[in-house]
């Protein structure tokens, strides 16, 4: 294990001046990923500075709109159990209680997740095989290697990796933004952006940057927010991470879609609206099967399998119609 400092921050502004000053200095809220990188030597930060002392930073509220403010250092299990997450967005409840394990549940916390990084067999690998997220410039170990759990879409010969965030995926299709402290001040990024494509510089996930801290996440308020859903596949039922996944939101006249939201996980290298199939859903009967897939089918006209992932394709599309049928049945 890399030896490192640990100090503790209990003023926000001090611990953005801290990390933006300090190349070798990296946050840790619940620890669950970052130390798990550390063994792995894909992260090596020579010091530590706990957050979790931060004040107001782990509240849930609901917003004058109906939206939701989730705090950063908000314990996943908290959220999942709130009671105004499990009535104003279902979706998000069911992505947090799907994910990892209730001890870690217990642990990590709502920005830790979605900085998670990916869980690319090779860039966790101790031994150091070509990865560009890993060491820029060695190359892709899984673009040509064992590629089944990696993206159809949107990656690129440098990376071919997806993001594990279960959340993250609800977050995406509900437009949620992540309000973030910098060096020049606040701002809130659209959670769609809040994730990068990989292209050519693959080291970087998301829109974070040096002393960038992360105070909370905001969900607006929305017409499909109630009748949502999560729905995840994986290899084994409980604890583990997705293969594909759908977070779907509903809003309907009768049984007819009047506007829909979908996001997948498990596909890309974020969180992945299907646009085209949003809004090619609008009028669509919930009974109608066969015009809910070709709906959905019309976002996979651009989809890239890999060597050992095709499967995906037919996957995603069936888990997209039955997130949306379960979401539609809440309505
Ligand atoms: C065995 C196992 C199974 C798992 N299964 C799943 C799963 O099925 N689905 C799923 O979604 N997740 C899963 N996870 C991942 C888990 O949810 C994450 O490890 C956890 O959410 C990270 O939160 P944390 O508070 O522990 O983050 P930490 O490990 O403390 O930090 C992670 C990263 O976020 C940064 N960070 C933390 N807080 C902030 C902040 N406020 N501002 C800026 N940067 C910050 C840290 O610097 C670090 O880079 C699993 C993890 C394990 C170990
Ligand atoms: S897919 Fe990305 S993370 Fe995995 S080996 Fe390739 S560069 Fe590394």
């Amino acid at each position: 294990m890399h030896p490192f400092g640990l100090s503790r921050a209990d003023d926000p502004a001090k611990a953005v001046a801290a990390h933006a000053q300090d190349p070798q200095l990296a946050f840790i809220a619940g620890g669950t990923d970052l130390i798990g990188l550390m063994k792995d030597r894909a992260a090596l930060p020579d010091r530590l500075l706990d957050i979790n002392g931060l004040p107001d930073m782990a509240r849930i509220e609901v917003l004058p709109d109906g939206g939701l403010r989730i705090g950063a250092l908000a314990r996943m299990s908290d959220v999942a159990a709130d009671a105004a997450v499990r009535g104003r967005f279902p979706v998000i409840a069911e992505s947090l209680l799907f994910a990892a394990s209730g001890q870690l549940r217990n642990m990590a916390s709502m920005g830790g997740n979605i900085m998670q990084r990916t869980r690319c067999a090779y860039f966790r690998d101790e031994d150091d095989l070509p990865c560009n997220k890993r060491r820029p410039g060695s190359g892709c170990s899984a673009l040509h290697g064992l590629n089944r759990n990696h993206a159809i879409f949107g990656w690129s010969d440098a990376c071919v990796a997806t993001h594990p965030s279960d959340v993250a995926v609800a977050l995406a299709a509900l437009d949620a933004t992540v309000v973030v402290r910098g060096p020049a001040g606040e701002r809130a990024i659209p959670f769609t952006d809040f994730h990068r494509l990989p292209g050519d510089t693959p080291e970087r996930d998301t829109a974070v940057g040096r002393g960038d801290l992360i105070i909370s996440i905001e969900v607006p308020a929305c017409a499909e927010g109630r009748a949502s859903h999560y729905l995840k596949i994986r290899d084994r039922q409980s604890y583990e991470f997705a293969l594909v996944s759908a977070a779907a939101a509903v809003a309907s006249d009768g049984r007819r879609i009047r506007s829909a939201r979908l996001a997948l996980g498990g596909v890309a290298h974020k969180p992945w609206r299907p646009r085209a199939a949003e809004s090619a859903l609008r009028g669509v009967s919930l009974e109608d099967r066969a015009a809910l897939e070709s709906a959905i089918a019309t976002s996979f006209t651009d989809a890239r399998p890999l060597e050992h992932n095709a499967f995906k394709i037919e996957l995603a599309q069936r888990v997209a119609v039955r997130a949306l049928q379960t979401a539609g049945a809440r309505a």
